[in-house]
């Protein structure tokens, strides 16, 4: 057969397996294979029933995604689909591993679903932009019901087998060996009376939902409301509601118009990149497989404060045990009373049981001796953002922990190799930056210093991924690549105040861009005290911040900030005792205030980020623009449809984007404006980023 599928017959039963490493994907080959495969089963008259199956670990990953996007090449999926369902011999699908999207649409025009007990089951095209484009939208809420398929369909994420066989999404469950059970099923199948009916002619789980689409659509309302701008999920309920009043093969092309429209949609190009950086950011030069992580089974964490706390639960939500140092008892009692809160929310929603709360509790110990934590594998510090007090910890860790360890600091800013150099074993030290709240977001940035060895940034990539974060490398600098992003746009946001435009315009402008919080909200909630003392630290002032700080105005916690709380922390109100004192301080400055729309508003702050991203790029600080894009939308909220900021520019245009930096820096001279090599050369010759940085000293 073509394309790595074999056709093999066990007396009566055809078996058809999916060879195709690493995932079995359904790209051309195997789909023309599965056909001619099928044909030959139809042919034969020595055989009566029929098993798909997949070679390796998993039955099938899917579509081919890298033939998204190209020119389609019959057979589609479909056809695969047509032919599985038009045998006049019953097709069992034994699934193991996974059956994802396109894969688990195979299954769904076969006659019958067999799955191992650890087998997962997804159709997660809404996470690339997409709805299932081959039939899953028809024939899923044909087998499961329509308001179940949603829930698959929507949140696109994995349903284990048991959850599977419950709901009716697979028939049986194997014991020890699926190919076996498969058989049998087969064979049952083609000796019943009655040969079983396709899924697409089944109309008996559709009934309730026609009878009630109220409660249909109520159910979708509930699942879409945290869709965030994004297409997608309620593509996907457009899709599945079809089933309520439409033919099936009207709706099937219905569901093809809709895939192929959001396929060459902006969101779903970005939600590619995405999905592709994702994978990129795990591939770090000179950390091959030969580079073995070390073994962390033990770790400690320094500070019980908001970062220490969080990535404790991360560690042992991961299953690791933890102990957790600080200075006093009543630091650490504080810190254990927000973890043991966090965790009963948790069991209150629902997410966790509470005897899962209690193994993850009794995970963690506390200390304030030193000498506790020494055995530990890893220790990450997160003590005050201060130099002296960093080096007094690290001089400390150097003297109780075991040779090996590795040594990790949560530093936003800080020089991680300053750090290093408090200890006699610099290459065991690294920045493991975590975003807050801790235990939540996903991103983390490795901060490789000068001598950082190759096993330790292994190390904790491994450990990164084992808890569930998305792992970047970057090198050492003021920020690393996140927060000096930001960073350059800070001054700007206090300009355009200054200029005329209100904290809430701004927010607004970052809200309509696809954010879920402007910079002046998102400041008020991390506490603008946090940037007063940075920027004391450095000699730098920030004019109406500064004024808010020397108030008091901390944010939502003293319940005010740019906004004022009075009805809760969620709520903040534009307060007019603010906008006085932006007026007021320009006026001392002799600014003129104006009108300031939208855009102008974009190209202040959202430019220069990007300039500062190429900046980065130059100084090798992140390996190439998609790990900046990771960075972007998995620690700042970055709107996903929108692919981060680097790719986003591409889209835009770099030459646009040089040339509006260009009149910003004419009109304002701030250095933040001033093109960087990079941005000029890639806008000059067309070229992408990643293309221009490959073209290696050209770059000036
Ligand atoms: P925090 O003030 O909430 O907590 C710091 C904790 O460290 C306090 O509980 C304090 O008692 C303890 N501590 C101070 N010195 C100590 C010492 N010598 N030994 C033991 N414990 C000590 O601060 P935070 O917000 O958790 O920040 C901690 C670190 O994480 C900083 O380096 C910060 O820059 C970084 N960080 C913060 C955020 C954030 O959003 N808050 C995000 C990423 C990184």
């Amino acid at each position: 057969m073509a394309g790595n599928v074999t056709y093999t017959a066990d007396g009566d039963v055809a078996v058809i397996t999916i060879d195709n490493p690493p995932v079995n994907a359904f790209g051309f080959d195997v789909r023309r294979g599965v056909i001619e495969a099928m044909d030959r089963a139809e042919a034969d008259s020595t055989v009566s029933s029929v098993v798909l199956t997949g070679g390796g670990r998993v039955f099938s990953g899917g579509a081919d995604i890298t033939e998204f996007g190209k020119t389609p090449r019959e057979p589609s999926l479909p056809d695969v689909n047509t032919r599985c369902e038009t045998m006049t011999k019953p097709v069992v699908a034994a699934i193991h591993g996974v059956a994802f999207g396109g894969g688990l649409e195979v299954s769904l025009s076969c006659h019958g679903r067999i799955a191992s007990q650890d087998a997962k089951l997804a159709l997660p095209e809404v996470k690339l932009g997409l709805i299932p484009g081959a039939g899953g939208t028809q024939r899923l809420p044909r087998l499961i019901g329509p308001e179940a398929a949603l829930d698959v369909i929507v949140p696109g994420n994995p349903v284990g087998a048991q959850k599977a066989l419950s709901v009716g999404l697979v028939d049986r469950i194997a014991g020890d060996d699926l190919l076996e059970d498969a058989k049998a099923f087969a064979r049952e199948l083609a000796a019943a009376p009655e040969k079983p009916s396709a899924v697409r002619d089944r109309e008996d789980k559709l009934e309730a939902a026609r009878r009630d689409p109220a409660a249909f659509d109520a159910h979708a309302a509930d699942l879409t409301k945290k869709a965030r701008g994004l297409d997608a999920p309620l593509a996907c309920v457009r899709a599945v509601r079809l089933t309520l009043d439409t033919p099936f093969d009207a709706a099937l092309a219905k569901e093809r118009d809709i895939f192929i429209e959001l396929m060459n949609g902006e969101q779903s190009k970005s939600q590619r990149h995405l999905f592709f950086a994702e994978r990129e950011a795990g591939k770090v030069p000179g950390i091959g497989r030969d580079v073995k992580p070390r073994t962390v089974a033990k770790a400690a964490v320094i500070g019980a404060g908001t970062m220490g706390g969080g990535i404790a639960m991360s560690l042992v939500n991961g299953g690791i045990p933890v102990t957790i140092l600080e200075m006093s008892q009543e630091a650490l009692d504080r810190g254990m009373s927000v973890i043991r809160r966090n965790y009963d929310t948790s069991v209150k929603r629902g997410s966790i049981s509470e005897e899962e709360r209690d193994r993850r509790l009794g995970r963690l110990s506390t200390t304030t001796n030193y000498d506790d934590i020494g055995d530990a594998d890893l220790v990450i510090e997160a003590v005050f953002e201060e130099m002296s007090v960093k080096k007094v910890v690290f001089g400390k860790l150097d003297e109780v922990m075991k040779p090996g360890a590795v040594l990790a600091s949560n530093t936003s800013y800080l020089d991680v190799d300053e750090i290093a150099q408090m200890t006699k074993r610099p290459s065991d030290v690294l920045g493991m930056h975590f975003f807050s709240p801790a235990n939540v977001m996903k991103l983390l940035e490795i901060v490789r210093g000068k001598e950082t060895a190759s096993d330790v940034v292994a190390t904790a990539l491994a450990l990164g991924k084992r808890i569930g974060k998305v792992p970047v490398v970057v090198g050492v600098c003021h920020g690393f690549v996140g927060n000096r992003m930001l960073s350059s746009r800070s001054a700007e946001n206090e300009d355009l105040l200054l200029e005329g435009a209100s904290p809430a315009d701004v927010d607004k402008a970052f809200l309509d861009f696809g954010f879920l919080m402007g910079p002046f909200a998102m400041g008020d909630l991390a506490g603008l005290d946090i940037g007063w003392r940075n920027r004391k630290s450095l000699g730098q002032t920030a004019v109406i911040a500064d004024a808010l700080c020397e108030e008091g105005r901390f944010g939502q916690k003293t319940g005010k900030g740019f906004y004022s709380y009075e009805d809760g922390p969620r709520d903040g109100k534009p307060d007019p005792w603010v906008n006085a004192l932006i007026e007021e301080k320009a006026k001392e400055l002799g600014v003129n205030r104006r009108n300031i729309d939208a855009t102008e508003i974009v190209e202040r702050t959202i430019y220069p980020m990007i300039n500062e991203g190429a900046r980065i790029l130059e100084e090798g600080i992140a390996l190439r623009p998609s790990d900046i894009d990771i960075v972007w939308i998995n620690g700042y909220a970055f709107p996903v449809g929108k692919g981060g900021p680097m790719f986003w520019a591409e889209q835009a245009g770099l030459s646009h984007i040089v040339e509006r930096l260009e009149y910003w820096h004419g009109k304002t001279g701030n250095s933040v404006f001033e093109p960087s090599a990079l941005l000029r050369k890639a806008a000059k010759s067309g070229e992408s980023l990643a293309e221009a940085m490959a073209a290696k000293g050209k770059v000036a």
